[in-house]
């Protein structure tokens, strides 16, 4: 039996390889995992943006999910492009009643390009996904729209959010506030309690896929056996040198992913 942690992504394909399975997959090696992934949708992009996408059939994607499940236990799962409501009902069925240490990032609109997400797709993700999911992972535009509230400008909003998303069934919520200006500042509620992750602010535009690459990162650490709390430290000191070695890295001509 190996003892190597195995990690499934459930996400969408970037071919220029900075977002979805393929940063996960990347992911997951940095932390010495076992990286697996089932395709949720296609997409054609780069470092200037998506150009398109295209959702894979809800069946096809709980099949490729079935044959994970059925012979190779994930001891972690990311979630992350979900694309349609088809999708995230098929995904959920696919998983079953209890898979463990699932990882939600809820993937809406990218920073440049077209929508990743169907109409519908937010209370869909509510529905089926949220409830599956140890941790979810929005940042403030995400959160803004899974809540139908206005965008958050600090740390009361981004709690309020977080608080609506636990009130909605969520375990545990960890809203991102690297969009925001000044020192970044993550939010996490779980258990009724609230603690703020302070971050360094990297000087770099190469940051394509780094909400992707921190919830593959979180998930890694937690089918490790991490704390969630020590997860999600590890996983942001991670991603922190992760995107400092991206401009040495310099991918493309717009926004380059971090060096996972
Ligand atoms: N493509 C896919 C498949 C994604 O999952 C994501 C984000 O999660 C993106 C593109 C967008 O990445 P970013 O907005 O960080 O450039």
């Amino acid at each position: 039996m190996s003892t190597i942690p195995k990690l499934l992504s459930i996400a969408g394909s970037d071919p220029s390889g900075g977002a979805g399975a393929q940063a996960d997959i990347k992911t997951f090696a940095a932390f010495g995992c076992y990286g697996m992934a089932a395709i949720t949708a296609l997409t054609a992009q780069n470092t200037r943006g998506v150009i398109a996408a295209w959702p894979v059939a809800a069946d096809i994607v709980a099949a490729q999910i079935v044959a994970v499940m059925t012979d190779i236990r994930p001891d972690a799962i990311k979630i992350g492009m979900i694309a349609t409501p088809d999708i995230a009902a098929a995904v959920a069925s696919a998983l079953g009643a209890s898979p463990r240490n699932v990882v939600l990032d809820p993937v809406l609109i990218p920073t440049q390009g077209v929508s990743l997400a169907a109409a519908g797709l937010e209370r869909a993700l509510l529905v089926n996904l949220l409830p599956l999911a140890r941790l979810v992972t929005p940042n403030i535009f995400e959160a803004a729209a899974l809540t139908e509230t206005p965008q958050a400008r600090g740390v009361d909003g981004m709690t309020a959010q977080a608080r609506l998303l636990i009130e909605a069934g969520a375990k545990a919520v960890l809203v991102k506030g690297g969009h925001l200006a000044g020192a970044p500042v993550d939010v996490l509620v779980c258990d009724g309690e609230t603690r703020l992750f302070h971050g360094r602010r990297i000087d770099t535009r190469h940051t394509h896929g780094t909400g992707c690459a921190l919830s593959a990162a979180i998930a890694a650490e937690l089918g490790k056996g991490a704390a969630l709390v020590d997860a999600i430290a590890t996983a942001k000191v991670w991603l922190e040198g992760a995107l400092e070695a991206a401009e040495a890295l310099r991918l493309g001509e717009g926004r380059g992913p971090p060096d996972h």
